[in-house]
């Protein structure tokens, strides 16, 4: 079992919403009914037979979402965030699942650790929560962690994420483990003599700005790197928050010639560009960070086209104090989960530059597909992992209305279109607007 948390067995009937399950094929106004916390029928007037009753009239029921990169903080840092309110801002943001990255203090790196986590999430958590595991000692890049026991233990995937793996020979042995475990590698792609001392794209900004700057070589370089050991190895490789559109080109090529790789790409991405750091908001700063037009159109094409088949928030809550410094001394990172669906709704179906199915297909069965977790889905007979979006309603974001404990939202003060009302996560109400 890779996703462990609380499970439910509410009673529910969801009536006269308009039902979309792409990978299903279902696109009706009919009722869903749950009966303790399995979805048991499908159709137009269902009987309530004394079951909670939602109406979901105007609102559209897909199949809940799944983010495979969250940063939880837990343990070492639960000022910024706990599994409890990081699972719960995941359920204010439509998620039936996440997936945590173990670069917490101390580093998820042994099956102790692991073993705890999980058991502390079976009571803790909102929604369920799969643990990743390092893929190096302490992410120090030197070491192997035990990759088979924490398989066993319950390792969602291995990552060394906030860093690269340090070098090609440690990722061709992680890689060759990999054959073994099963369970995928999630790559954050950075070559760090190229980004020392960056702090935004490098390009026309950052030179007007007066700010180093993190090029677009210092992520493909290392994108090339992994794709070409993903090929050599004939094993997967997961590429995390892609940025720049050399980036797209290098896995697309990559994938016409049959390597296995997969990818995420971030809300932030999708909808920024460097022009925002002009703000010098500190909130605009997030590795790897937003880049240029060209970029980002590239990414909502690869989106498009399944080449990036996953959105992942890269949820990375910072303390007030951490995040209110001038630019160059914040760290990099922004919260996502609890606005992910409006963020893209606004950014990109609104505007009629993505399909709403499309969009939904990106957040939940894309990410189930390439980390081997069970799809959400509108059947009979399926846990209940819902969610119920209105497409119309506006609404602000404001942090003292985050369950996150952190509020270094690139969106504060933002309105946007495209709104949770209530999220259904493994048989229970996880959420309700
Ligand atoms: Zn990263
Ligand atoms: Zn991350």
């Amino acid at each position: 079992m890779i996703l462990v948390g609380r499970t439910g067995t509410d009673d529910i009937v969801i009536r006269g919403a308009r039902v979309l399950d792409p990978t299903e094929g279902i696109d009706a106004i009919m009722d869903v009914r749950v009966d303790a916390g399995t979805i048991s029928q499908l159709g137009p007037g269902l009987d309530a037979n004394g079951h909670r009753v939602v109406d979901g009239d105007g609102l559209v029921l897909a199949p809940a979402f799944i983010d495979p990169h969250v940063h939880l903080r837990t343990p070492g840092r639960e000022d910024e965030e706990t599994l409890a309110s990081g699972t719960a801002a995941a359920a204010a943001g439509g998620y039936c699942a996440v997936l945590a990255i173990p670069n917490t203090e101390p580093v998820v790196d042994s099956t102790d650790l692991l073993r705890g986590l999980r058991a502390r999430a079976v009571e803790e958590s909102n929604v369920p929560i799969g643990f990743m595991a390092a893929i190096s000692v302490g992410q120090l890049g030197v070491q192997l962690t035990d990759m088979g026991e924490l398989a066993d233990a319950g390792a969602a995937a291995f990552t060394d994420d906030g860093r690269p793996v340090a070098t090609a020979g440690l990722m061709r042995r992680a890689l060759e483990y990999n054959a073994i475990t099963g369970r995928p590698l999630a790559l954050h792609c950075e070559e760090p003599t190229l980004t020392r001392g960056g702090h935004m794209h490098m390009g026309a900004v950052s030179a007007e700005l007066g700010l180093g700057g993190w090029p677009s070589l210092g992520e493909s370089l290392c994108v090339a790197r992994e794709l070409s050991l993903g090929g050599d190895t004939g094993q997967h490789v997961h590429l995390m928050h892609l940025s720049a559109h050399e980036s797209v080109e290098l896995l697309r090529r990559a994938q016409e010639a049959g390597v296995l790789a997969s990818a995420e790409v971030t809300p932030h991405h999708l909808a920024l560009t460097d022009e925002a750091v002009r703000t010098l908001d500190s909130n605009f700063k997030m590795n790897p960070p937003v880049r240029t037009e060209v970029d980002r159109l590239a990414l909502i094409d690869a989106l498009r086209d399944g080449t990036v088949a996953a959105i992942a928030t890269d949820h990375a809550p910072h303390s007030r104090e951490e995040k209110d410094v001038p630019f160059e001394a914040a760290p990099f990172g922004v919260t996502g989960l609890e606005t992910a669906f409006g963020a893209l709704y606004t950014a990109l179906v609104e505007p009629g530059v993505l399909a709403l199915e499309t969009l939904l297909e990106r957040m939940s069965a894309g990410p189930a597909r390439i980390f081997g977790l069970e799809r959400p889905r509108i059947a009979v007979g399926s846990p209940a992992n819902l969610v119920l979006l209105s497409t119309t309603a506006t609404w602000r974001v404001r942090e003292d209305r985050f369950r996150s404990l952190s509020a270094n939202s690139w969106l504060l003060g933002q309105r946007l279109q495209g709104k949770v009302a209530l999220t259904v996560a493994a048989g229970r109400i996880a959420y309700e607007a």
